[in-house]
């Protein structure tokens, strides 16, 4: 057998079938809707471009997978800067923001990482802020549009309309 079939079967072996529907609960939706893997959300996404192992796709892909323990072990769960970029192209309207903040709020209480490790991200989030906040002004300026509409983004639809 292949390492990577071995690796495959131990991880659906430990798979958490439940594990979106937790999340889902806690956030208060009925589902995290099927992803259709279109990529958008990685796209349009400003931590993306700087860390390259960011991927909200593939984060939605181990949460639906089962990946529990992968996923709440994984520093890069702390790298969404909660912009709701990726919300805004969404097909499905999945908020990965939300599930960003919960997934962070089970790691701690779950002792994934502790008060040290949040100590020495405050300077890669006030970073990542920034570049978020700058990517987005841009991206208005632009005129990107999305499959949700931004406050700012309706103004703009209004005026030109
Ligand atoms: S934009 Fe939505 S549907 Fe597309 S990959 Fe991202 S989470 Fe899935
Ligand atoms: S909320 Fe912003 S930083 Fe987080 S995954 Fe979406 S686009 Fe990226």
């Amino acid at each position: 057998m292949r390492n990577h079939d071995i690796m495959e079967k131990v991880l659906l072996q430990k798979a958490d079938s439940k594990f979106k529907d937790e999340i889902a609960q806690k956030i208060g939706i009925e589902e995290i809707k099927p992803c259709y893997t279109c990529g958008s959300c990685t796209g349009v996404c400003p931590v993306r471009k700087v860390i390259e192992d960011f991927d909200p796709r593939r984060i939605i892909h181990m949460i639906v997978l089962g990946m529990r323990d992968e996923v709440l072990s994984s520093d890069l769960i702390w790298f969404c800067c909660l912009c709701n970029s990726c919300y805004f192209v969404c097909p499905q309207g999945i908020r990965f923001s939300r599930i960003a903040a919960e997934l962070q709020k089970m790691a701690l209480s779950e002792k994934y990482v502790d008060e040290n490790f949040l100590k020495r991200l405050e300077p890669v989030n006030s970073y990542l802020q920034d570049l978020c906040r700058l990517t987005m002004f841009k991206k208005v300026n632009e005129g990107f549009r999305g499959t949700h509409t931004m406050p700012c983004w309706r103004k703009d639809t209004v005026k030109n309309g």
